[in-house]
């Protein structure tokens, strides 16, 4: 008992030890471990996720005398897939996508032999039994190569564009030196400005171009091995095409042999590596799918003929102020249980809103989370949706009692919930957005009652207004709406979301000064100066709705400080800004304007717009997240102080912004206030699931 705890495999988790003693015997005459029975409800077991490859493998792969030298599908007890292969559980072979693969009578004695350290890996293979690489060319014809991942790499190194098939699905790689290839992507890809991560060859490469703290380089060597955030450093000289006008660049590392030889032959630091996925689709995972929907874009593929049972996208992470956040939860983390504190043993579901999406199962204080699936717009990603959860119901064994969902009445997912309840003959509970994200981190923390502070983008409102700049008072059973940033009209609707110029125009009004500065960036609307007369006529109409969302009033900065003018991506404008503030000084500092339950914005962007040209734009956007800190955190202060609450939390999309966070985090602190933010979901919309579930849990 007490070398489990000790000696346990480093990738193991204990939640719980269970055991039991038969009556009291002289002695113990032998130790098995028995097989894992084949009951229908494993609830109670765990779904490992995928874990990179360990550095035991890793020797072994390098090592000349070994069997496995040169073998890219090199695996053990302690690493390789698993979610993404697992058709069932118990997690045994047959039930696994490695059930294709007979093992060799080598690969067999390891198997069966409890001194090795293959002893009952599933995924055990060798060049002879295991999974094999091939190298195909766009049309899917095979390319004759004697070293398919070397040669695959070379390529990637003289500008050729691959898709190459991963653990979860495949991945379009291109150099990070060669901006034609990064453009020719983006073009096929309709990213024209979405950050692409990258895949160092190892942490030395990493830090060639980027800062790696030692908290971050844990990270990236962790056994999740995700995407992490990482600072820009001055002298960067990948190209500029992987993160234009962003301050920092995704980073992960060599997550199976695959990778880490594909480096071998090139003197290439990193590779763009990025999901493939056509636009608002889930990554493509096999082979025929890849070749009709990437054939196009790709020059080559790289794959293999193991199957993938779930597709399932890396994982994205960033530091902030010393707290692991995460911002897409998926590879290397999906779908290890989080312990929860939730009042009941309930088996509950969240069905996620509607961008961003997961699902989420909560049963007997622990929550179970999908992969990333995507923003659910599409058939093909609502499809996906259906089927992650439905396999994690299947996983689990659970048969849910009630289903969470958004309080929007029209969200695909909303549509998911209702059909479900119909199949399962139960309730469904529709949950405000903001409340189902400070829900979720009430749960996360085991506390029971919170001043939430929670700023994103959009949801719905109790309402029925558009939300997202809430102070939500919330405890096990009630959430009041304790203060909220001021409403602001968004001229065109989402429109003013695309374009954040349009908001700029609802936030200033109709000022001659305001019309002529946006009739000067005229060419900045698709319909030039008509669209501008067009928005200063619908000004004066009540007809405008209007939103309270952070997000929109972060986006209207970044367009007066000519940061962003049009959003291609979720977050596009206020990450921007976020970059532009880094160096800057609060030179504005303004007084935060409180009006009863409002928190005033119109004046700080006023403010920002008439120090135009005479402070540097890096002060100005400093100026203007401190506000908004300042302004969230001296309400939410006041309401933690009235209602005798002692922990205040940050939650929402924004809460990913390091600077505000800090700002809100030093603020509470010094009141003597526990400040708590999301460790183990996503602050953003991929972790509304989780809260939902939460809540559908609370309700008696
Ligand atoms: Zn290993
Ligand atoms: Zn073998």
């Amino acid at each position: 008992m007490a070398q489990l705890q000790t000696e346990r495999p480093p990738t193991s988790v204990i939640h719980q030890v269970d055991a039991t003693y038969p009556p009291e015997t002289r002695e113990f005459k032998e130790f098995q471990i028995l097989k894992s029975n084949d009951s229908r409800t494993h609830a109670g077991s765990v779904i490992p996720p995928d874990i990179a490859i360990c550095d035991n493998c890793l020797r072994e792969l390098r090592d000349k005398r070994d069997r496995r030298y040169d073998y890219f599908f090199i695996t053990c007890t302690d690493c390789g897939p698993r979610y993404t292969i697992i058709d069932a559980l118990p997690y045994d072979r047959p039930h696994t996508t490695m059930r294709d693969f007979e093992m060799c009578d080598k690969c067999l004695t390891e198997y069966k032999d409890p001194g090795n350290r293959r002893f009952h890996a599933q995924t055990v293979a060798c060049a002879k039994c295991g999974p094999s690489v091939t190298l195909l060319a766009s049309d899917g014809k095979r390319v004759d190569s004697p070293d398919p991942i070397r040669e695959a790499g070379k390529l990637l190194e003289r500008g050729y564009i691959l898709a190459i098939k991963g653990n979860g699905g495949f991945h379009l790689a291109s150099s990070t030196l060669l901006t034609e290839p990064i453009v020719r992507l983006r073009k096929t890809k309709f990213r024209f400005q979405k950050p692409l991560a990258v895949m160092a060859r190892d942490l030395k490469a990493a830090r060639s171009f980027a800062e790696v703290s030692p908290a971050e380089a844990e990270l990236m060597t962790s056994y999740v091995r995700p995407i992490v955030l990482l600072r820009k450093r001055p002298e960067f000289d990948l190209s500029e095409q992987i993160s234009p006008g962003l301050h920092n660049i995704g980073v992960m590392l060599p997550y199976t042999g695959l990778h880490s030889m594909l480096f071998d032959e090139t003197t290439e630091r990193a590779f763009v590596m990025t999901s493939a996925n056509p636009p608002e689709e889930p990554i493509v995972k096999d082979d025929e799918e890849a070749i009709t929907r990437l054939r196009d874009i790709v020059d080559y593929f790289l794959s293999h003929n193991r199957k993938i049972s779930q597709r399932c996208d890396d994982s994205v992470v960033r530091s902030i102020g010393g707290t692991v956040t995460l911002l897409r939860r998926s590879r290397g983390y999906a779908p290890a249980p989080i312990s929860v504190s939730v009042p009941k043993n309930t088996c509950t579901l969240g069905v996620g809103g509607q961008l961003n999406v997961t699902s989420c199962l909560v049963y007997e204080r622990r929550a179970y989370m999908t992969q990333h699936i995507g923003d659910v717009e599409t058939l093909q990603t609502f499809e996906f949706q259906k089927e992650a959860t439905r396999h994690l119901l299947m996983l689990t064994g659970c048969k849910p009692e009630r289903i969470g969902r958004d309080l929007h009445p029209v969200f695909s997912t909303t549509k998911f919930a209702e059909e479900l309840a119909q199949e399962y003959g139960l309730g469904v509970i529709p949950v405000q957005h903001h409340y189902a994200h400070v829900a979720g981190l009430m749960a996360e923390h085991n506390v029971d009652q919170i001043v939430g502070v929670c700023c994103d983008g959009y949801g719905y409102g109790d309402d029925g207004s558009a939300w997202g700049g809430e102070i939500i008072f919330a405890d096990q059973t009630e959430h009041k709406r304790f203060a909220h940033l001021e409403p602001q009209p968004m001229v065109g609707g989402d429109l003013a979301t695309k374009y954040p110029l349009r908001m700029v125009a609802g936030i200033l009004g109709e000022d001659a000064e305001i019309v002529d500065w946006l009739l000067e960036r005229q060419d900045r609307f698709p319909h030039g100066k008509e669209e501008v007369d067009m928005i200063t006529r619908q000004l004066c109409s009540s007809q405008v709705p209007l939103t309270t969302s952070c997000g929109r009033v972060l986006d209207a900065v970044s367009a007066i400080l000519g940061l962003c003018y049009e959003r291609t991506y979720e977050g596009e404008p206020a990450m921007k800004l976020e970059g532009a503030a880094i160096g800057g000084k609060d030179s504005l500092n303004l007084r935060p304007v409180l009006n009863g339950n409002v928190i005033e914005t119109t004046g700080m962007v006023r403010e920002v717009f008439a120090s135009l040209g005479r402070l540097p734009v890096r002060d100005l956007a400093y100026s203007a997240q401190s506000y908004v800190a300042r302004s969230l955190s001296e309400s939410a202060i006041a309401a933690a102080m009235d209602l005798g609450v002692k922990s205040v939390g940050f939650t929402g999309g924004v809460a990913c912004n390091e600077q505000i966070s800090c700002t809100l985090r030093a603020a509470a602190e010094k009141e003597g206030l526990r400040f708590l933010v999301h460790e183990a979901v996503p602050p953003g919309d991929g972790g509304v699931s989780f809260g939902q579930a939460v809540v559908a849990a609370m309700v008696s």
